[in-house]
């Protein structure tokens, strides 16, 4: 049985982190590179990384963490196709913020990853046939609380 209690405890480090990032105490790369390990240490225990990056994974690209407005694209790599690879080993290669990324991140990744300038295009149209349009759309706004609880004060 996995535990979510560590996710919870990631996630609020991943919302201080960019926290920081905005405020411009941290840089962009320490930023991402800090998201990455907090997916990375739910593994201290049975945990979920996307418990980790509840946060903002659906909101901010895993890649260059800008905000993404409702409705605009937000791309799933979880939905790529098999021929294309597998997402966790891209999320690993590049040290992802998390596995959601903008249009232009996910080009960029995906024509790099797959050696194929068109791979990123390919992938779009098959996430956005394959996949429902929470997977490749921005919600646009942080989660009220950190899964069922309220963020405490700090
Ligand atoms: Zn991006």
């Amino acid at each position: 049985m996995s535990c979510h209690d560590i996710g919870l405890g990631m996630n609020e480090v991943s919302k201080e982190i960019l926290e920081q990032y905005d405020k411009g105490r941290v840089t962009k790369s320490a930023a991402r590179r800090l998201l990455y390990i907090t997916g990375c240490a739910v593994n201290w225990c049975d945990g979920n990384e996307g418990e980790a990056h509840a946060y903002f994974e659906n909101c901010r690209c895993g890649n260059c963490l800008k905000f993404i407005e409702k409705g605009e694209k937000l791309y799933s790599l979880w939905y790529i196709s098999r021929e294309a690879g597998d997402s966790w080993d891209i999320e690993k290669k590049y040290k992802l913020a998390s596995g959601r990324l903008c249009t232009k991140c996910f080009d960029r990744i995906l024509n790099n990853y797959c050696k194929d300038p068109s791979a990123g295009e390919r992938e779009r149209k098959h996430i956005e046939e394959k996949a429902s349009p929470r997977e490749y759309l921005s919600e646009g706004e942080y989660p009220s609380g950190n899964d069922i609880y309220e963020w405490p004060e700090r």
